[in-house]
């Protein structure tokens, strides 16, 4: 079992909450479907993904920006996800931004490529009756709860078991 460290210091207040969620919820995949890795967002040992906002990131976009730097066998050493400042779609709801932190999240963690549900390449927002019941929908798929596809569990056991 690897333990990821997921620095959210310095992030705006908006995004905290959604980053510290979006951990939960991918533990909790991880852990059901048997991926030996874990999120933390407490101590600094081991690989590290640092979150940041970008000023250069369009609020309209439902996506980051990630980098990551893995070693021979695609395990992250480090990785940087930075997020867009304010996401301007309407007012999102915290569960708007959870999902575009764990879809980041899981790119850090060397899922690169896009296939559907968290790692969909395009998502639809869905409103709530307030910002708090707002969605993204992959395909016929809602989140937040945050899912991950059979090929996305796949891929990251691939890398971390
Ligand atoms: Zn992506």
């Amino acid at each position: 079992m690897t333990t990821v460290y997921v620095k959210l210091t310095g992030l705006g207040s908006n995004w905290t909450k959604p980053c510290q969620h979006a951990v939960t919820d991918l533990n909790s995949q991880f852990k059901r479907n048997g991926i030996k890795v874990v999120l933390a967002t407490s101590g600094s040992q081991g690989p590290t993904i640092t979150v940041k906002t970008d000023h250069s990131i369009q609020g309209d976009a439902v996506h980051g920006r990630t980098t990551a730097e893995s070693n021979d066998s695609g395990k992250m050493l480090r990785a940087e996800v930075r997020l867009p400042v304010k996401v301007t779609i309407n007012t999102p709801g915290p569960g708007i931004l959870e999902v575009i932190a764990g879809h980041e999240f899981v790119h850090a963690l060397g899922h690169s490529v896009h296939n559907s549900q968290l790692m969909a390449q395009t998502m639809y927002k869905e409103m709530g009756d307030n910002a708090a019941g707002d969605k993204l929908k992959a395909g016929s798929v809602r989140m937040p709860p945050l899912t991950l596809s059979p090929d996305s569990i796949s891929e990251l056991k691939s890398i971390w078991n």
